[in-house]
């Protein structure tokens, strides 16, 4: 019982926690820049081609040289929501990034484990990109298009946190 509760993702606190460096940086409008936010902590980003049996990756977080890498091949908004994934796994699972059960994020989402861990990092990426105070300003007023330009994210990752924040 008690291995099962540890599972399970724990959405409250990556939204806390992308909260709280939000806070801390002053950053109150949109759209948010993770690649700032990465170098704000110290954590570096690097856009890279990705090469033979790499070109299935979206991106990783290497914490022997505390950076992110990036496929540069990407649609742009998919490496932006990359950058803040890994970065909420450098933020909420340091150690567990240090261990050979790190996953790599994969262009083909079928492709990813179910961890809870990878359930944290996308809330976290979430609530980095699209913050619920800044959502709160603008989501009933502007339609879905409009929303996800103004916040630099692609249609289905609004389309997802306007059905999680408000059940539309
Ligand atoms: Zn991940």
């Amino acid at each position: 019982m008690a291995a099962l509760m540890l599972n399970r993702p724990n959405y409250t606190r990556a939204e806390r926690e992308a909260q709280r460096i939000l806070d801390d940086m002053r950053v109150v409008t949109p759209p948010v820049n993770p690649v700032e936010v990465a170098k704000n902590l110290g954590v570096e980003v690097v856009f890279a081609t990705f090469s033979g049996k790499s070109r299935g990756i979206s991106g990783f977080y290497d914490c022997e040289e505390n950076a992110i890498f990036v496929n540069e091949e990407e649609f742009p908004l998919r490496q932006t929501f990359t950058v803040a994934h890994e970065l909420g796994h450098s933020v909420l699972h340091g150690d567990w990034a240090r261990s050979a059960d790190y996953q790599v994020m994969w262009r083909d989402p079928t492709r990813q484990n179910q961890d809870f861990r990878e359930k944290e990092a996308n809330a976290f990426a979430a609530s980095l990109l699209m913050p619920r105070d800044m959502m709160d300003e603008y989501w009933d007023r502007l339609s879905l298009q409009q929303m996800s330009r103004l916040f630099a994210v692609s249609v289905p990752a609004m389309k997802n946190r306007l059905s999680f924040l408000y059940g539309v």
